[in-house]
């Protein structure tokens, strides 16, 4: 069986825990299964430091899946130094606000040398999880540079709006800024990254992670191309609300919902997602919502289960519900 799930970053790399687990995959690292797990992944969170290019989504769900990363933090390394930070930090070297571990470094010092020396995003990726070896394809959605920016007011010049990278408006200011719009910037030039719309095609089952639905999820479907192929394939398409109980678990998705003019509710979210039989542009044939919920997405079968991904069991049982709301049949 062939499993393709759209996902960012923390929550959609302990998502993809469960998707491995559920076919028979050990969660973490490699192992033998008939079943094959693609993971699309946002790299609209990318971004240029320090000269080095930073992919916060893969990585995250490069170490998740490989077994390295920080189990508190959900991000970077586990045993993570920082005596590189605090170097830059004597320089006065900004930007400051973002936090490079020194052996997350190493990682992005071979990416943009291979960047570099002309390899696209997607064949860096696969070199990378050759050490990684996370037991899934990982696929960025597309090689080109694409990076969402958010529009503010400005926090320096009043009465004067600006666009800040994603990264800057969620890590530096905690999306306190309200944000006017949220732009994934190059999308609309870029195209999906090879193997994207084959994965989609061959797929016998496309989940959408419990991820941001705006700068993640959102972001993805963003690249020309990829919504119209989740509409052609013969494949179940089936979400995972991020949102239980109106808000989402963890950061500030509820931010990026408001700049969209969608409420925090698993309601709005499988709605802002759509039927794909009903609607025009729509996604879904199934939506998971958190047990208790009842929510209405027209022409969209929803069911209602445990949503919290409290460890890999419970990540089990919530892939195990959405495959089957999907239509295939996993033992
Ligand atoms: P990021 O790129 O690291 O921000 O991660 P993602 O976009 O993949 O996932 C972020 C989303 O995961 C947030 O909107 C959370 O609401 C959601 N999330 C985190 N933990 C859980 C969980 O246990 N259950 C569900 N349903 N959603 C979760
Ligand atoms: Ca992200």
């Amino acid at each position: 069986m062939k499993v393709v799930v759209v996902v960012g970053g923390v929550g959609g790399a302990r998502f993809l825990l469960g998707v491995k687990a559920a076919l028979g995959l050990p969660p973490v690292g490699e192992g033998e299964s008939p079943h094959q797990v693609t993971a699309i992944v946002n790299t609209g969170d990318d971004v240029w430091m320090h000269g080095l290019r930073v992919c916060p989504d893969l990585d995250t769900c490069m170490y998740t899946l490989g077994g390295g990363i920080d189990p508190d933090r959900g991000w970077g390394h586990a045993g993570e130094t920082w005596t590189v930070k605090a170097e830059l930090q004597a320089y006065g070297a900004e930007p400051t606000w973002f936090s490079l571990g020194d052996k997350d470094i190493a990682t992005h010092l071979v990416r943009t040398r291979m960047l570099r020396a002309g390899y696209p995003l997607s064949a860096v990726t696969e070199a990378l999880c050759d050490r990684w070896r996370p037991g899934a394809r990982l696929l960025p959605m597309a090689d080109d540079r694409v990076e969402t920016h958010v529009v503010v007011d400005d926090p320096d010049v009043p009465g004067q709006r600006k666009a800040l990278h994603f990264q800057e408006w969620w890590v530096r200011y905690r999306a306190s800024l309200r944000a006017h719009s949220i732009v994934p910037v190059g999308a609309e030039e870029a195209t999906p990254a090879p193997g994207v719309l084959e994965a989609i095609a061959e797929a016998d089952a496309v989940l959408f992670a419990p991820s941001n639905p705006v700068v993640s999820v959102g972001t993805v479907l963003s690249v020309p191309g990829v919504r119209e192929a989740l509409r052609k394939t013969e494949a179940g398409i089936v979400g995972v609300s991020p949102i239980i109980g109106g808000r989402p678990l963890r950061g500030m998705a509820d931010a990026c919902l408001t700049a969209i003019g969608v409420d925090t509710s698993a309601e709005a979210v499988g709605r802002l997602y759509g039927s794909r039989h009903t609607s025009e542009e729509g996604l879904l044939d199934g939506w998971l919502v958190h047990e208790g919920e009842s929510v209405d997405v027209p022409g969209v079968a929803v069911r209602a289960v445990p949503l919290l991904m409290s460890g890999v069991d419970a990540t089990v049982k919530m892939a195990l519900a959405a495959l089957d709301l999907s239509g295939v049949d996993v033992d």
